[in-house]
């Protein structure tokens, strides 16, 4: 029912039937609906049969008499809150205040006009409505707090009293008797209880808003709540006076998933232990502290010897449950060795594995626990239904001698760790002094390009090739990049050397030709007019024997016609040995790839050679593009390769471009395609693809 609701309906009862009959059709002429009784018992019996939303009722009637009814009225379902008016006779305040006694709500005194109480009826109903509806509100503010956790209370600051609500006292343990601000805390944990008073009474201070977080006790619990409280300063006009009005909200889930989020940050996942970036933090600690006792402590890395193989033979599963064994006996040497207290094992990455030897400088202390970290994993692993046999190379590296900070100590115990590798494994060594300074960067360069390969760090970037002609992008050129995760973008002019040397540009190469002729099939799948994508090759390939089986099978996965390749090798790598070279170009020829000769201009190819080689393309080196503007013997020689080109019949591309005036140049001496800077630097796959398509809508 609401207020104004005209068809809400009233129970008239009244012994005096001239009355009732009066009551019934003013109440009538209202719009209500109107049911009447003589006497209490006939009253109940019809407000059992419906709930009416108001009830008129003479105190003085005989048999049950008004306030009688009234109490049996209240207590019937649906009668508690039910509005109840009764009639008193004039001039009887003790019958006024029975009937509140007996739960009235209002009275009106005999005789009145009717129309005096039509309108005590629709303002009792009104009145009773808006309560109601307070009611309500408060009722579902509560639950909403219950399930927000979250409770309000007020200060009132002069008198020191705090109103707060149900929600609130819960959270906070508290009882319904008046509280103070101080009640409030009263079951803060000890701990936090300076701490946050400290920082309330700040606040009062400057009358400033605040945020405190603590931890409340609570009753029959092992571990505390987390609350959140806030609190702001309001002036109440009303009240002509500055309130604090504050909320507080447990917080515990938010604080608990916090943690976990947080430890599983620092935590390996498959094994439980610290992950690298706990263990650097910790090794960093380790080194601060040590600083400041002048103590000693050795790092150990621990590579397993051949967990790549049972992994890729087994499965995840399995090399995971074998990390988790091998991690358990690495633990037990640990905990035997009475390390010191900061003493931590920690899964770096794949099968390696890291500890923090506190307490250990000396090498003999630290090549002897290397020694019995290899021993407790030489014994098989039974995982399942298998016996796995792995083995373990261990480098050690010492706080201060070997390094002075946690990533140098790391990879200088990483670099000892490749020594042991290296000369077969299953060993222990403590990093060579002698090894450090430039050696140590080239080991540690070394040991980290090993790994880049498996670890997914490289990247193929894309230089546009553009003819310069049509000025429009026809080809581009696959360059590497090394995205090393401790030092960024690594260039190829820097690593590509060491790759050679290592013999590691093999793996390397291979990999960069299956992408990038799977990237050349995709921009053909999307439809981007691009001819080919180049490739630049090593020395290293160039000599192994089943290049061209590598190089038909990268076509073949990708699905990649032959013409769509172009390899890049250059002069120089030619000119070492050119009987054989001859030999490898014409087969790869063969297969319908297209060859360049890259850096064309440096490498003293002679003219009888050139006719010789097995090429469509001479790529103009740098040097000479960057001169054709300024130099006159640069430009003699750009333009002299131009022409031989054409003589040979042979496409000539210009590298470096990176002036407009050159590539006009370039472009008037008939040179057909350029390469630079001018155009666009080698950028990701993704980013060439959007280039062209900006290309292909201004063009059409
Ligand atoms: P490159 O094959 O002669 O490649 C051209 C180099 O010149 C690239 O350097 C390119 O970024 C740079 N360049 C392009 N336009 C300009 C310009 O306008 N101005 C200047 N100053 N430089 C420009 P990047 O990418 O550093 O590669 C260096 C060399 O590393 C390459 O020379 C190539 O010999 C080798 N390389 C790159 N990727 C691979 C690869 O996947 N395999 C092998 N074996 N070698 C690679
Ligand atoms: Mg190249
Ligand atoms: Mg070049």
């Amino acid at each position: 029912m609401s207020p104004s609701d005209p068809s809400a309906s009233v129970l008239v009862i009244d012994d005096d039937p001239a009355l009732r009959r009066t009551i019934c059709s003013a109440l009538r002429r209202e719009s209500f609906e109107v049911r009447d009784a003589p006497d209490g018992i006939s009253a109940l019996e019809l407000f059992r049969n419906s709930v009416p939303d108001l009830v008129v009722l003479d105190v003085q009637m005989p048999g049950m008499d008004g306030f009688t009814t009234c109490r049996a009225l209240r207590s019937l379902p649906g009668g508690r809150t039910l509005p109840i008016m009764v009639m008193t006779g004039n001039d009887d305040p003790d019958s006024v205040a029975r009937a509140y006694e007996a739960g009235a709500t209002d009275f009106i005194s005999k005789p009145f006009h009717p129309r005096l109480l039509q309108d005590r009826v629709r303002f009792l109903l009104r009145a009773v409505g808006a309560f109601e509806r307070l009611r309500r509100s408060e009722r579902h503010l509560a639950i909403a707090q219950r399930i927000a956790r979250l409770g309000n209370w007020v200060l009132e600051l002069s008198a020191g009293r705090l109103e707060s609500s149900g929600e609130a006292r819960r959270l906070m343990g508290l009882s319904e008797e008046p509280h103070t601000y101080a009640d409030l805390h009263r079951h803060v944990l000890v701990e936090d209880r300076e701490r946050t008073l400290s920082a309330f009474a700040r606040a009062l201070d400057r009358r400033e808003g605040y945020d405190l977080r603590y931890r409340i006790a609570e009753e029959g619990q092992d571990s505390p709540r987390w609350v959140q409280e806030h609190g702001e300063f309001v002036q109440d006009d009303d009240a002509g006076e500055t309130l604090l009005i504050g909320t507080v909200h447990d917080i515990t889930e938010q604080v608990l998933s916090q943690r976990r989020i947080q430890e599983l940050a620092f935590q390996d996942v498959v094994t439980g232990r610290a992950n690298r970036t706990r263990f650097t933090a910790a090794l960093g600690d380790a080194v601060a502290h040590a600083g400041e006792t002048n103590g000693a402590f050795s790092v150990l890395f621990i590579d397993l010897d051949r967990f790549k193989r049972i992994n890729d033979t087994l499965g995840h599963t399995v090399g995971d449950q074998l990390l988790r064994s091998a991690a358990d006996r690495l633990d037990a040497v640990i905990s035997g060795c009475q390390l010191g207290q900061d003493a931590m094992l920690a899964r770096l990455g794949g099968d390696e594995f890291a500890v923090l030897a506190s307490g250990v400088g000396d090498d003999e202390g630290s090549l002897e626990l290397a020694r019995k970290l290899v021993s407790a994993l030489e014994v098989p692993f039974v995982v399942g239904e298998y016996e796995l046999v792995v083995s373990a190379s261990v480098g050690v590296s010492r706080y201060p001698t070997d390094g002075q900070d946690a990533e140098t100590l790391l990879r200088r115990a990483d670099a000892a760790m490749y020594e042991v590798k290296d000369s077969g494994g299953n060993n222990v060594r403590v990093f060579n002094r002698s090894q450090r300074d430039g050696a140590d960067e080239r080991l540690w360069l070394e040991a980290s390009l090993r790994k880049a390969l498996d670890r997914n760090e490289f990247e193929l970037y894309y230089q546009p090739k553009i003819d310069l002609q049509t000025n429009r992008m026809v080809s581009t050129e696959a360059l590497i990049r090394w995205r090393h995760p401790d030092r960024g973008l690594i260039s190829p002019g820097w690593f590509i050397p060491l790759a050679e040397e290592t013999g590691l540009i093999v793996p390397i190469g291979e990999w960069v030709l299956k992408q990038a002729c799977k990237q050349q099939r995709q921009w053909m799948n999307m439809g981007l007019p691009l001819e080919s994508v180049a490739v630049n090759l090593s020395v290293k390939q160039l000599s192994l024997r089943n290049l061209t089986g590598l190089v038909q099978q990268a076509l073949d996965d990708a699905g990649l016609p032959a013409d769509a390749l172009e390899l890049e090798v250059t002069e120089s790598m030619v000119m070492r040995d050119v009987t054989s070279a001859v030999a490898t170009l014409a087969r790869l020829k063969q297969i319908g790839v297209g060859i360049a000769i890259d850096d064309f201009g440096t490498g003293h190819a002679s003219l009888r050679y050139l006719r010789e080689f097995p090429v469509d393309t001479l790529k103009i080196d740098r040097a000479f593009v960057d001169g054709v503007c300024k130099d006159t013997d640069a430009a003699a020689i750009a333009s002299m390769i131009i022409s031989l080109g054409q003589l040979l019949g042979l496409k000539t591309v210009a590298e470096g471009i990176e002036q407009e005036d050159q590539r006009d140049y370039l472009a008037r001496g008939g040179c057909n395609v350029g390469q630079g800077y001018l155009f666009s630097p080698p950028v990701p796959a993704a980013r060439l693809a959007a280039m062209l398509l900006d290309q292909l809508k201004v063009a059409s």
